[in-house]
């Protein structure tokens, strides 16, 4: 059983534009039908006005949304991730439940210490990245200039799959180097995707991008460098995709993307690079959880079929609903009316709703499987790093703790 399931996290120094991002996101994977803009206030994952007029679901802890590549539907789940490491305790426990995460950097300001902190954090949990280099549009940008930027202050190895197509007011598009192909927006909502020839005087750029990204492939992945040393002209897209896959999963390399959130230029290449290139949960390692009462490590293998373990990472309360769990399953599957064990407590309870998130509304579910990330309602006495497992095997897993800020020194 394949999970299409992607659960990423956005990071993002403040002002880099993640709102906006996420509310574009929102817009074209159809869980809203308008664009909202953050300079109005008028956006959907603007928290602070909203939360108190419509309730608790907008700034959830998670958002669950669907986006269709190759005629497959993936479910792609948006878990809250503050872009500060000063709140340690949020950052960690979004980290500790999201498999991916999306990087997006200014085009003019680069690489900026908050998102900084979050990556190399990110990074110890082996989180994948890709990297999405927005305000394409605004003066100063400079595409190049940030891909440099990754390299040397993160430390990271950047893969540009596109080059942008002129900058500032003249940004217009995207090259694909994987496909070779130049991608336009030109309605204002940026729903229709134009592709064309690559221009002329942009042809000898394209080339040596993309020889560069095939370079960096054969670099960090066995299997692309005898491909490449073997036949260079018999490479296919297939070939180069699935070498992308493998070096952004295995974290030796990051995809990184452009384009102008504001602008509603770019955010479906960077859909389609979050589903393509990003590990499903269950392409994850197995998880080790421990016996409470043996105090004996228990491997978790992460599919539907295992036996069933899960993290409480937010408790909220919804004055229509009550108290809300918002749980990663990690393991197995659950449905509602089903009885679990709060691992910690000792506590059993019955689950009376299971619900997913979406945006302003939320969707009951039969059953929640491993790799989902649902709310749970029935739950009474939960906090956050609470592990639910079921009466028979309690699994505790491990506890969610304060991390200690990475400081880089120059
Ligand atoms: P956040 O703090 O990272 O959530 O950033 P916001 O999404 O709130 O954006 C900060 C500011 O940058 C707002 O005024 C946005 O309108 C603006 N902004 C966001 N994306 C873009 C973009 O692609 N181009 C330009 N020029 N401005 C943008």
């Amino acid at each position: 059983m394949k999970y299409n399931t992607r659960n990423i996290g956005i990071i993002a120094h403040v002002d880099a534009g993640k709102t906006t991002l996420s509310e574009r996101i929102l817009y074209y994977t159809g869980l809203i039908h308008k664009i909202g803009n953050v300079d109005d206030g008028n956006t959907t994952m603007d928290k602070d006005i909203q939360e108190r007029n419509r309730g608790i679901t907008i700034s959830s802890a998670a958002i669950s949304t669907q986006w269709k590549k190759d005629n497959k539907v993936y479910n792609i789940n948006i878990i809250d991730t503050p872009g500060h490491i000063d709140f340690a305790v949020e950052v960690e426990r979004s980290l500790r439940v999201l498999d991916s995460v999306v990087a997006v950097f200014c085009a003019a300001s680069g690489v900026q210490p908050q998102t900084e902190n979050v990556w190399f954090q990110a990074e110890k949990h082996g989180t994948s990245k890709i990297c999405f280099i927005n305000k394409m549009d605004r003066i100063g940008a400079d595409f190049f200039a940030v891909l440099n930027d990754i390299k040397i202050k993160l430390n990271a190895v950047p893969l540009a799959l596109q080059i942008p197509i002129g900058a500032e007011i003249h940004f217009e598009g995207v090259i694909d180097l994987v496909n070779m192909k130049a991608l336009y927006w030109t309605d204002e909502n940026g729903e229709t995707i134009v592709e064309k020839e690559i221009p002329d005087y942009h042809i000898a750029e394209a080339d040596e991008y993309r020889m560069k990204l095939m370079e960096t492939l054969a670099e960090y992945d066995e299997d692309f460098f005898d491909i490449f040393m073997d036949n260079e002209q018999n490479i296919t897209v297939e070939m180069i995709s699935k070498a992308i896959q493998r070096v952004c999963r295995s974290g030796s390399a990051v995809p990184v993307l452009c384009g102008s959130a504001f602008k509603n230029k770019g955010i479906q290449p960077l859909l389609d690079a979050v589903v393509t290139y990003l590990p499903a949960p269950d392409q994850l390692a197995d998880l080790q959880g421990r016996d409470p009462h043996t105090e004996e490590t228990v491997t978790l293998e992460r599919n539907e079929a295992a036996v069933f373990s899960g993290l409480v990472f937010k408790v909220m309360i919804d004055k229509h609903m009550g108290r809300l769990a918002m749980l990663r399953v990690y393991s197995g599957t659950i449905q509602s009316g089903d009885t679990l064990l709060n691992v910690r407590t000792g506590e059993s309870f019955r689950i009376s709703r299971i619900l997913q998130m979406q945006s302003d509304k939320t969707l009951s579910l039969e059953e929640a499987k491993a790799g989902d990330i649902v709310a749970l309602t029935g739950i009474k006495d939960a906090k956050t790093g609470d592990s639910l497992s079921s009466l028979e095997k309690p699994i505790l897993l491990e506890a969610i703790t304060i991390p200690t800020p990475v400081i880089r020194v120059a």
